[in-house]
């Protein structure tokens, strides 16, 4: 039997694999290889959150091997030398891999595939991360989408699911070729304790995507449209860092949410795969245009005049010390957790944006760091929508107010009081406006500030008057 190098990147699950698929189905026996070469992945390398859950990713993928008679091998890049190195070794006839689409990799990996066809080896790679890949989808004038509505409506009028595949229980077993480093050598795993929070909540690897999805279809898919949006109860289906990671792809979720579709349950399948839809315009968006992870997609924001950052305020906002606390509350269940509420996230990234109208990289790079969902196009739209210098964002000039967030979003101030627990002997709404009643402050919580680091009415008019001036 010859041999293929399946080379794992961001599809860090067997099932549904189409590079591992592409390899057997070849009649090749998959040699699997990780090779880690953040150097090339520029100023986006990930950070520190995305490799604590990468490494025990990692680890869950090889046990998996293993459990099927093969293993997963880890090597240091550069990554061309390196697969032409192990084509050599492992004598193998071809390299598969799954497409991944941030700006530096895709050209990379265009490089790569033109050196080992150059070389004479069989070169192919697959779609194993999106419904619809970013070219995939276009306007009637043949361009890009700009806007998520037609983007979306397109998407729904060409739906077609892969067909669900799974990895057979045994694999051939190749013993030519070098056996790579151990994981530790990767230096993956924080050095300091600071993510044992994570562990708590999370599962990295295929079998804890499954899980996750399983425990959402079981509860929160029922109710969906209106839980998404509270950040006090377990509404959404935390499967971001693991389709991130590629542990599962999202034709699998889209299938697995459709055998439980009833007339009922539709408008809460409905909306949870248009969330999914946002996933896939994000791609869209990023390979279009790859520049907007550093500039303003709207040019309008050339013009306009953010605050010169000032370090303790940065710093006060990283470690959920603001003073406003829903806003302590998300960055603070960021520091612990490694994820944050999509709703809290829009509310800390609009108090970051606006009242302190600190530009949107800022916090792009922290959530980079900290996020184990950290995801280059995803984060961007997400920072460039609530910076309100996005393709399709929210106007710069709907200001959130995170009083009023709070007290629609955590009506009980149940969240406030699981991330900012000095506060829980507030009654709501003093709980999400604590400076409004200074003595009862200084009573129950002497160690929170005293006041909100930005005043709340004055910050958002120093915003809608910076914006009206970059007109
Ligand atoms: P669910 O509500 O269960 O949604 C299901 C899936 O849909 C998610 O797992 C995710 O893959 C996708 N999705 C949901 N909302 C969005 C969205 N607005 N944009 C793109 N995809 C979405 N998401 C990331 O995966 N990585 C990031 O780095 C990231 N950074 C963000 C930064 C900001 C400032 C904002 C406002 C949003 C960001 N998001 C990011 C989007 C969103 O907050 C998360 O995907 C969501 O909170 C993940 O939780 P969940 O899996 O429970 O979501």
């Amino acid at each position: 039997m010859g041999h293929a190098i399946v080379w794992f990147r961001n599809d860090l699950r067997l099932d549904d694999n189409p590079a591992l698929r592409a390899a057997l189905d070849a009649g090749l026996a998959p040699v699997c290889v990780y090779i880690h070469a953040p150097d090339e992945e520029g100023d986006w390398a990930p950070g520190a959150a995305s490799n604590a859950w990468r490494h025990r990713s990692l680890a869950a993928l090889d046990t998996e091997l293993r459990r099927r008679g093969s293993r997963l091998r880890l090597f240091h890049g550069p990554t061309l030398a390196t697969l032409q190195s192990l084509v050599q070794t492992c004598d193998a006839e071809a390299v598969f891999w799954n497409r991944r689409y941030d700006p530096l990799i895709e050209t990379r990996d265009a490089a790569i595939k033109r050196s080992l066809r150059e070389s004479g080896v069989q070169a192919d790679s697959h779609n194993g991360a999106l419904l619809f890949e970013p070219w995939s989808l276009q306007t009637g004038q043949g361009g890009p989408y700009k806007v998520f509505t037609p983007f979306w409506r397109k998407a729904l009028s060409e739906w077609q699911l892969p067909e669900a595949w799974t990895a057979p229980r045994m694999l051939p077993k190749v013993d030519s070729g070098p056996s790579g480093v151990a994981l530790d050598d990767l230096h993956l795993a924080a050095t300091l304790p600071w993510d044992t929070g994570f562990w708590q909540l999370w599962q990295p690897g295929e079998a804890g995507a499954h899980e996750a999805l399983e425990v959402f279809i079981d509860g929160a898919m029922r109710g969906y449209r209106a839980s998404r949006d509270r950040p006090d109860q377990a509404g959404t289906s935390r499967l971001s860092p693991h389709l991130h990671f590629g542990e599962i792809a999202p034709w699998r979720v889209v299938a697995a949410l459709d055998t439980e579709r009833t007339a009922a349950t539709a408008p809460d399948i409905d909306a949870y795969v248009r969330e999914l839809g946002w996933r896939e315009f994000s791609h869209h968006l990023l390979h279009h245009f790859p520049k907007t992870t550093e500039q303003d997609f709207n040019p309008r924001f050339k013009r306009f005049q953010w605050a010169r950052a000032d370090s303790a305020q940065i710093e006060a906002w990283r470690r959920g010390r603001t003073g406003v606390p829903i806003v302590d509350a998300g960055m603070r269940e960021l520091w612990n957790v490694g994820w944050m509420h999509n709703r809290v996230r829009m509310i800390v990234g609009s108090w970051l944006c606006k009242h302190m109208r600190i530009h949107w990289r800022e916090g792009a790079r922290w959530f980079w760091d900290t996020l184990v969902d950290a995801d280059l196009a995803n984060n961007t739209l997400g920072w460039q929508w609530i910076g309100g210098t996005g393709a399709d964002a929210s106007p710069y000039f709907r200001v959130f107010n995170p009083v009023t967030q709070a007290e629609k979003f955590d009506p009980r101030g149940d969240y406030i009081a699981s991330w900012v627990p000095e506060l829980a002997d507030l009654p709501m709404p003093l709980r999400a406006s604590p400076w409004t009643d200074p003595k009862l402050l200084e009573a129950v919580a002497p160690g929170y500030p005293a006041q909100p680091i930005v005043d709340l009415a004055a910050g958002r008019e120093a915003a809608l008057a910076a914006y009206q001036a970059s007109r």
